[in-house]
């Protein structure tokens, strides 16, 4: 059977909130039964764009993390008595009569993706639009409306699946939560991980040390090589936030130049690197 599942691109999303506006379009004053009754005007985020930046002045990166209901395969925000329940395709559904009154639904989400309905008393989430599905719809309405293809919707049976993950190096977000999420994220490594970056000049020119190399190391392990571009640029990506690294830069008839570089969670943009002739 094809189940749904979500695939979304850290690298295409620029934070436009078109999908967060289609999913306000679609579901605010419109009850959808038996999957969802109406979102509040104010305060729901079903599709929601975390925000942060990477790296620091000059090299500095925005980076965004579109979160809907991860509709996850052990979600723990299940419940025995069907308030909330799983559907055969894999969704996850918050039944809008049962659920009335439960308000530790909300907590019950490790992704922090279930709100309060105040004036209902209702927990209330992103159905991966079930209504429309049922409908034949092979697409959400944020997957329908995203400007850069950054959301997909992929109908598939769990192998064609397990492939297209494979393929595209697609991993969910919080494994460690154990909770087997739907969707997945392609380059996730940009909300999870962090860079090292900086400059690199000639110190007898003063020009930029175009062609020099950068090599990342921990340990003694080298994790990251990077060439530095004309402007004397640098970036090495995808390293683990909160170590600290060996960063040399060397250039053919240059002495190499060590430097201890403590990535943080927001990465690290390091000051101009001097290269002095042998
Ligand atoms: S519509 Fe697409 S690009 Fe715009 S915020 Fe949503 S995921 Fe990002
Ligand atoms: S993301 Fe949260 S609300 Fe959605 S299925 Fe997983 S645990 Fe439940």
């Amino acid at each position: 059977m094809k189940t749904w599942h979500m695939v979304i691109d850290i690298e295409r999303c620029h934070d436009c909130n078109d999908c967060f506006l289609a999913d306000k379009d679609e579901f605010v004053e419109n009850d959808f039964p038996p999957y969802s009754a109406a979102q509040p005007w104010h305060g729901h985020r079903w599709m929601n764009i975390e925000r942060g930046e990477r790296g620091q002045y000059p090299i500095v990166q925005t980076r965004y993390l579109p979160k809907p209901c991860q509709h996850c395969d052990a979600a723990p925000c299940l419940t025995e008595d069907g308030a909330v329940y799983k559907r055969p395709d894999g969704l996850v559904i918050i039944d809008p009569v049962k659920a009335v009154g439960r308000r530790e639904i909300v907590d019950s989400c490790p992704y922090g993706v279930i709100y309060w309905n105040e004036e209902k008393q209702l927990a209330q989430k992103c159905t991966g639009c079930a209504h429309l599905i049922d409908a034949g719809w092979t697409e959400t309405r944020c997957s329908q409306v995203c400007p850069t293809g950054a959301i997909r919707v992929v109908l598939a049976e769990e192998q064609e699946m397990a492939r297209l993950a494979e393929a595209e190096d697609l991993k969910v977000y919080l494994p460690e939560l154990s909770s087997r999420p739907r969707v997945y994220y392609k380059n996730l490594y940009r909300w999870t991980h962090a860079f090292v970056a900086g400059n690199v000049a000639f110190k007898d020119s003063d020009e930029c040390a175009e062609g020099a190399t950068a090599v990342v190391e921990h340990e003694g392990q080298k994790l990251g090589e990077a060439v530095v571009n004309n402007y004397g640029d640098f970036l090495i990506d995808r390293l683990e936030p909160g170590r600290t690294y060996a960063l040399t830069v060397s250039a053919p008839g240059y002495r190499p130049e060590t430097r201890e570089a403590a990535v943080g969670e927001d990465s690290l943009t390091l000051e101009t690197v001097f290269l002095e002739k042998d």
